[in-house]
């Protein structure tokens, strides 16, 4: 035995264990003592929420339908067959009578679960047979130790239930050996827990001891100990996140010197009213925002949140000239070729009288061309440069880089942003998304950065009409787009793929374009656009399409962001279902953005159509469940109802549960096992509360008070730290 912490013993020497044992503990991760006692339960079995074989039959009897959990002892079982088809009938008695639970797949597998005379809890939907019995069919259920079954009905106690992996399993461990051994660690070591938490926090908020927290994780004398424990870790990992994002912050705000730019009001004024329209409110406010950020000598550092058509480009394009005025250059970056294109052709056009230069830099570029783009950039001349991701490319020197402006910010990854702020000296970043947010998940993911919202839309638009339609109807469609080709309207077709793949029968771009020019459409101007096409193409195709030389645009997703063009009205989106709802707004956004009604057609297949009987759902009466089956038609039906790109993301997030939303996963912070940033926000606010005074009293953590935190951070976070320093 190891004579440091009795917490790094080897698990091996355990009572139990012993090392055949101890190697497959290993192979799933657990080593020592510590981490048996940090393998949680993933289940409990409370007291409270128990039922006896008598009283379920009353309720059911009484037309209750919902689920139950009942402890049974296993009095026999049989597989009964019925021609062809088989049947596992297992039959449980409690002390108030007796039921059946039955399988009708999976009967090996589950017949070699049940042995006779052995505790069972089990959970599900009963029902009463025709011959009255008691039934469960394909019920959940764990195996319990008899004394156990006893204590836990007299004493009230909870169950824990742990993962028992395929690795345990193959050295005889069930789910009572292992609660058996994780019991006698939590009794004879848990004591030695260290406090990871600074004592005045606790206090503060009244936690659970760390060491407390983990007892009763594993084995609560009662509920609200068990809510205590959890609330505990969830607020230590919260506490963690924001201690990561307090300190990033912190580091900008001291160490980073900014550029104090000056505001010349009088040539801003002409430029506005240069403009064909008038800024929205909400404009105004985040331009204010934006300027007293840009004439502060302290970095700026924000995130401009607004719809899809909301205008967030102007408002960048306001901030680039405020630098210009004070001769530094701008980076634009932008996700995509055609959205870079697009962006330089507007500005360049918008800012020709103002002897402002523009350039774009672009992967593809001729190397004669490039070289002199990359010469009006380091030499200075050139003072907005719109650019992909060959902005980041190592020969790209900026003579005087101020602004960094990032558009569709959800595209890139945190290592691409750090690596090109470490081009300038400190410029002031701009960061711009379309994906809606709620304040408090910003606040954490972006915490360093400070948060704008344009939320209205120009008041001149019309909200667009959304309609679903199945393929059958697919003629009458293209009727309606000759139809409001009179009247000045131009459609984009969009198809999901670019080939057509067998497997997946997806109308590709290509074949469809060949086909729809030939019969419905052979009197109409077609063109098509699709992601394989080298840059040059896409914009010549693009910009015949904005000059108006076609009417009609068949396309893959490549439309999907950014796209700006007035007289595009009519959007088609082909096999609809097979879109996520983010990119289904992003792509109905590619309409609507001028004073004209316009049209998102979204079609699907027939059968799908008819199978989708639900309509109108109310997600919150649907099981997780229901959910997921429905999940292509709620997503369709959820366009239909809203325009919002927040109200989308509402319903984003029911359709994806609490575990991936909006990229967190990519986004380099910690992982959070117990906390909810969406549903533990209480929570959240004040960790980050608690967190934000720490690092503010004492940055570097040197304080005695402050050692555990500082330990904590450097043993778990040295990657997220490091990311810190740059992102
Ligand atoms: P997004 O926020 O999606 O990037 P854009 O910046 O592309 O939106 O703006 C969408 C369209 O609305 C553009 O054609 C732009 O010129 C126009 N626009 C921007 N602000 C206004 C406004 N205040 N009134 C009218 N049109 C506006
Ligand atoms: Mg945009």
């Amino acid at each position: 035995m190891s004579s440091g912490n009795p917490l790094s013993t080897p698990v091996q020497y355990l009572k139990s264990i012993g090392p055949k044992r101890a190697e497959s503990f290993s192979k799933i991760g657990i080593n020592t003592v510590r981490d048996l006692l940090y393998y949680f339960p993933t289940k409990y079995l409370d007291r409270t929420t128990i039922l006896n074989s008598l009283r379920i039959n009353q309720l059911v009897i009484n037309g209750f339908d919902g689920e139950v959990t009942v402890i049974a002892q296993v009095i026999d079982k049989e597989v009964i067959r019925y021609g062809k088809k088989q049947i596992l009938k297992v039959k449980m008695m409690d002390s108030t009578g007796g039921f059946e639970c039955v399988w009708f797949q999976g009967i090996q597998f589950f017949k070699n679960h049940f042995d006779k005379n052995e505790f069972y809890a089990v959970s599900g939907k009963p029902v009463l047979t025709r011959y009255g019995h008691l039934q469960f069919a394909h019920p959940d259920f764990d195996k319990l130790a008899e004394k156990e079954s006893k204590d836990f009905m007299n004493t009230g106690k909870i169950i824990p239930f742990y993962r028992v992996a395929k690795e345990l399993k193959s050295t005889n461990l069930g789910d009572i050996s292992l609660r058996r051994i994780i019991n006698f660690a939590v009794e004879n070591y848990a004591a030695n827990i260290e406090e990871s938490l600074p004592g005045e926090i606790i206090k503060e908020h009244s936690l659970l001891p760390l060491r407390d927290a983990v007892m009763n994780l594993h084995f609560p004398s009662e509920k609200e100990l068990l809510d205590k424990s959890i609330e505990r870790f969830k607020f230590e990992e919260f506490f963690y996140l924001e201690c990561l994002v307090a300190s990033k912050k912190n580091r900008i705000k001291h160490l980073a010197r900014g550029i104090p730019f000056h505001v010349h009001k009088k040539e801003l004024k002409d430029f506005l009213d240069s403009l064909p329209f008038e800024l929205t409110e909400a404009q105004l406010r985040v331009l204010q925002e934006i300027r007293e950020d840009m004439e502060t000598p302290r970095p700026m550092n924000r995130l401009l949140q607004g719809d899809v058509g909301s205008g967030k480009t102007i408002v960048a394009l306001i901030a680039m000239i405020i630098a210009a005025q004070n001769d530094f250059q701008s980076a634009l970056l932008v996700p995509t070729e055609i959205l870079a294109d697009q962006h330089y052709k507007k500005i360049s056009q918008m800012l020709e009288k103002w002897g402002i230069k523009v350039s774009l830099l672009l992967g593809g570029q001729k190397k004669s061309e490039r070289n002199r783009i990359l010469e009006s950039i380091s030499n200075g001349e050139s003072k907005i440069i719109v650019g992909t991701h060959a902005l980041f490319e190592e020969n790209v020197i900026f003579s005087k880089l101020g602004l960094i402006v990032i558009d569709e910010q959800h595209r890139f990854g945190v290592m691409q942003r750090g690596s090109l702020i470490q081009k300038g000296v400190t410029p002031d970043v701009l960061i711009m998304t379309a994906t809606p947010i709620p304040r408090t998940l910003s606040m954490t993911l972006y915490g360093d950065l400070d948060v704008s919202v344009i939320d209205q839309m120009p008041k001149d638009r019309k909200p667009i009409k959304t309609y679903l339609r199945s393929e059958e109807k697919l003629p009458q469609v293209y009727e309606f787009i000759k139809e409001k080709i009179k009247e000045g309207y131009q459609s984009i077709l969009v198809y999901p793929l670019v080939e057509e793949s067998e497997k997946l029968d997806l109308k590709a771009a290509e074949t469809h374009f060949e086909e729809l020019r030939s019969t419905v459409f052979s009197d109409c101007r077609v063109d098509m656009i699709h992601g394989k096409m080298k840059w040059r193409d896409k914009e010549e195709v693009m910009n015949r399409f904005a000059a108006k030389d076609f009417d009609i645009l068949v396309a893959t997703t490549v439309v999907e962001v950014g796209i700006d063009i007035p007289d595009a009205n009519i959007i088609v989106i082909n096999d609809s279902f097979r879109f996520g709802l983010s990119q289904l707004h992003q792509l109905r956004g590619r309409v609507g953005r001028s004073s004209k009604q316009a049209y998102c057609l979204l079609i699907t297949k027939n059968d799908f159509l008819s199978d989708s009987i639900i309509n109108n759902i109310n997600l919150d009466y649907l099981s997780q469940a229901q959910i997921d089956r429905h999940k292509s038609f709620i997503r369709l039906n959820a366009m239909i109802n809203y325009t919002s790109g927040f109200d989308l993301a509402e319903v984003d997030m029911k359709l994806r549960g609490p575990g991936d939303i909006f990229g967190i996963k990519q986004s380099g912070l910690p992982e959070l096992k117990f906390a909810d940033l969406v549903a533990d926000t209480d929570l959240l606010l004040k960790a980050k509360q608690a967190a934000f005074k720490i690092i503010e009293e004492d940055p570097r953590l040197m304080k005695e008070e402050h050692h555990s935190v500082k330990k904590h951070l450097t043993e778990n976070f040295s990657e997220s730290l490091k990311l810190s320093f740059i992102g």
